[in-house]
């Protein structure tokens, strides 16, 4: 239980526990504090924390992967529903266990757990006969999504819950953030185009945002007027939310003056997600969104 709660502190802190087992015993108390600390989210039903969480067992699990073997790897990435596939003479794809230089994911693994960023955008990548190349490193880090999302789908608790899983979630409480984060952000329905909007919505969801979508947000939100501090409590809805940096980061956009990124741009982004010919999201007026 001890465990369970510090791996949650820690993900809460934006760091994730470093594995100090040696003994067998100890292996297994680090596995179950995995179950108490998802027993625990499943009692508290926070999106914030579990998403601090997912984000935090994702990158634990990516720190192992690169002191893994190529054989672990590949019956990982299996059981993670990546098979992956290198390119062969005879019969053209065969099932790896890691193998260096490129390798080949079925495309619908790759579309499931690509990051949302534009390096892993399909027009930027190399496709064929229904296989998506990548090298080692981008295996790892679709591997890494994967368990972000598997650590993220927490189901409810059965039957009656432990006093101690209860009183662990009110240990939490304390930790978690007192203020509203979007309570500052004023805008109404209607007022931001959809992709502006779309952004939005993911953040009070605590969904992730990649670095283009976080830079035109924040661009777009310091043109429409918001304080550093309201962009920044808006952005400490990132389950990656380092408060230092993302100050530095708003006031620097603030700073230099960036213009808003044009829909051409953002479409390149693809951030863009409806056709509202207007040059920049910044000429939105306030349209509903069924006209547009
Ligand atoms: S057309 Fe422009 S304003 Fe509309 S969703 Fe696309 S990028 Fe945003």
């Amino acid at each position: 239980m001890d465990k369970g709660l510090a791996r949650l502190k820690s993900a809460l802190s934006g760091k994730w526990m470093k594995s100090t087992a040696v003994h067998e015993s100890e292996k297994l108390a680090e596995v179950a504090s995995y179950a108490v600390s998802r027993m625990i989210l499943s009692y508290m039903r926070n999106r914030y924390l579990t998403n601090k969480f997912a984000v935090a067992e994702a990158k634990l699990a990516h720190s192992f992967f690169e002191k893994e073997g190529d054989g672990a790897l590949g019956t990982i990435s299996e059981e993670l529903g990546i098979s992956v596939k290198k390119e062969n003479q005879s019969d053209r794809f065969v099932t790896i266990h890691g193998v260096n230089g490129i390798l080949f994911v079925p495309l619908p693994a790759y579309l499931k757990f690509s990051p949302r960023s534009i390096d892993y955008k399909l027009v930027n990548r190399s496709v064929s006969n229904g296989f998506v190349s990548v090298n080692p490193h981008e295996r790892r880090r679709l591997m890494e999504e994967a368990v972000r999302k598997k650590a993220g789908e927490i189901p409810q608790l059965r039957g009656g819950v432990p006093d101690s899983i209860k009183k662990a979630a009110e240990n939490l409480k304390s930790d978690l953030p007192k203020i509203e984060p979007q309570s500052t952000v004023t805008f109404k329905e209607g007022d931001n185009p959809p992709c502006m909007e779309k952004l939005l919505e993911s953040l009070k969801k605590h969904e992730n945002l990649n670095h283009q979508s976080r830079w035109a947000l924040a661009v777009y939100l310091t043109a429409r007027g918001m304080s550093v501090e309201q962009i920044v409590s808006l952005y400490s809805n990132l389950p990656d939310f380092n408060e230092k940096i993302t100050k530095y980061q708003v006031e620097h956009i603030k700073k230099r003056g960036y213009s808003v990124p044009s829909c051409a741009t953002l479409l390149s982004y693809g951030i863009c997600c409806a056709d509202c010919r207007i040059g920049s999201p910044l000429n939105w007026k306030g349209k509903v969104w069924g006209a547009v």
